[in-house]
C-alpha cells in the first residue's frame, strides 16, 4: 500500500510517499520538507498568515517531488493522507484543499489524519514499536503523555495546563535575548553554565495529574534577570542551565510516574517502549535523562530520528496507511479542518469535537 502524505499544520510544508507491507513494516519511499524557519525567525514565533501563505505557493511543488523521487506515479498511489487538524486552520485549509483536489482528480481515496497520531504512530514505521506503548511528545505547540494502546485507541495521560515546553524554551531564549527558535540556541548557552548559581523549582513535582506546567518557570528565569541585569554571557548561559535542569526534572519526574502507571497496569516483562517525539526530543540533556530513566524502569527507550520526530509527512501517510490497514475509514471530501483536535476519544468529547 503506497500512501501520498501531505503536512501544513504549522511551519512546515511537507508532502511524502510511504509504503506499508504486507507484514506491516514501513518504507519511506520519498521525505520532502521545507521549513518555515527563515520566514519567521524575525518575528520570534510563527506568523500564522505568512504560514499559510507559504503553504500555497511551495506546496504543490512540493508534491510533484515527492512523487518523482519516490518513483510511484500518481497513479500507482493507493490513497491520499492529509493532516486535517489539529494547527493552524489557514495552513490546514491549504493542506485539505491541495489533497482533496489531487484525490479528486486521480480518483484516489481521501484520508483526514490527527497531527498528534501522525507522531504518535512513527515509532512503527521506524522501529516497528507493538502497542500498547507510552508515547512523550515535547514540540513548540504540544507537550503530552499519550499511551497508545492501538491504531484509533489513545487515552492521554498528561498535558500542559499552560506553555508547551518547546514554546517555553522559545519565551526563555527571547527574554535572555537569545535567537529564534529557542530550544538549540538555550541547549547551546547553557553547555557554558555554571550549576550552582541559580536553581529554580522544579513544576508538578510528585502532582499526581501526570500534566506539566512551564510559564512559571520561565517568569522566575524573566525576575531573576530583571536582577541580573544589564546580562553577561556567563548570567545567560547559567540562567539557561538553570532552566534546562529544571525542566529535565520535571520531565524526568512526570515520565517515572508514568512508566510506573505502565507497568502496573501491563507489567513490563516484555520491555514496554517509551517513545519520544517532537522537536525537544533533540536537546541532549533531556534525552540523556529520559534515556536513563527509561532503562532503570525496565523499558526501551524509542527516538525515532531528528527529521521523523518534527513535522514532516512522511508520519502522516504512515497513519493513514496503519489505519486503512486496520479497516478504518477514509473520509468525505467535505471534511473540514479542525483547530483543536484532541487524540483522546474522551477529551475530543470533552470539546464537542469527537470523531
Ligand atoms: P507542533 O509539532 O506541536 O505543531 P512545532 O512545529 O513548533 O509544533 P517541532 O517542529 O516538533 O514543533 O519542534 C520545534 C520546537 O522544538 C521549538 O519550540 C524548538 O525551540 C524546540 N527545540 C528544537 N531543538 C531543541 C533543543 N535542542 N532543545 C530544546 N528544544 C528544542
Ligand atoms: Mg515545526
Ligand atoms: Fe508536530
Amino acid at each position: 500500500m503506497d500512501i501520498l502524505g501531505i503536512e501544513t499544520s504549522c511551519d512546515e510544508t511537507a508532502a511524502a510517499v510511504v509504503r506499508r507491507h504486507p507484514d506491516g513494516s514501513g518504507e519511506i519511499l520519498s521525505d520532502v520538507v521545507l521549513s518555515q524557519l527563515d520566514l519567521h525567525a524575525a518575528f520570534g514565533g510563527v506568523v500564522p498568515e505568512l504560514a499559510a501563505r507559504s503553504h500555497v505557493t511551495t506546496l504543490d511543488r512540493l508534491v510533484k517531488q515527492a512523487l518523482d523521487e519516490s518513483a510511484v506515479n500518481l497513479a500507482g498511489i493507493d490513497a491520499v493522507a492529509v493532516t486535517s487538524g489539529p494547527g493552524l486552520i489557514g495552513g490546514l485549509m491549504v493542506g485539505l484543499m491541495t489533497a482533496k483536489a489531487i484525490a479528486m482528480a486521480a480518483d484516489k481515496p481521501f484520508v483526514g489524519i490527527n497531527h498528534l497520531e501522525g507522531h504518535a504512530l512513527t515509532a512503527r514505521l521506524t522501529d516497528r514499536v507493538a502497542f500498547p506503548y507510552l508515547l512523550l511528545l515535547v514540540s513548540g505547540g504540544h507537550t503530552q503523555i499519550v499511551l497508545v494502546k492501538g491504531v484509533d485507541d489513545y487515552e492521554r495521560w498528561g498535558t500542559t495546563i499552560d506553555d508547551a515546553l518547546g514554546e517555553a524554551f522559545d519565551k526563555t531564549a527571547k527574554l535572555l535575548g537569545l535567537g529564534y527558535p529557542g530550544g538549540p540556541a538555550v541547549e547551546k548557552a547553557a553547555l557554558g553554565g555554571e550549576a550552582k548559581r541559580f536553581r529554580l523549582p522544579v513544576p508538578m513535582r510528585k502532582d499526581p495529574r501526570l500534566d506539566f506546567s512551564f510559564s512559571g518557570l520561565k517568569t522566575a528565569v524573566r525576575q531573576m534577570a530583571e536582577e541580573q541585569a544589564p546580562l553577561s554571557q556567563q548570567t545567560i548561559a547559567d540562567l539557561c542551565l538553570a532552566f534546562q535542569t529544571s525542566v529535565t526534572a520535571s520531565l524526568d519526574d512526570r515520565i517515572s510516574m508514568a512508566l510506573q502507571r505502565f507497568s502496573e497496569r501491563f507489567g513490563n516483562e516484555s520491555k514496554p517502549a517509551l517513545v519520544v517525539a517532537g522537536g525537544v526530543a533533540a536537546n541532549k540533556a533531556i534525552r540523556a535523562t529520559l534515556e536513563a530513566r527509561t532503562a532503570k524502569a525496565g523499558f526501551r527507550f524509542v527516538a525515532p530520528p531528528l527529521h521523523l520526530c518534527t513535522d514532516n509527512a512522511a508520519m502522516i501517510a504512515w497513519a493513514a496507511a496503519e489505519r486503512l490497514a486496520a479497516g478504518l475509514e477514509t473520509d468525505e471530501f467535505n471534511l473540514a479542518p479542525r483547530s483543536r483536535w484532541p487524540l483522546d476519544q474522551a477529551a475530543a468529547a470533552a470539546i464537542g469535537s469527537g470523531k
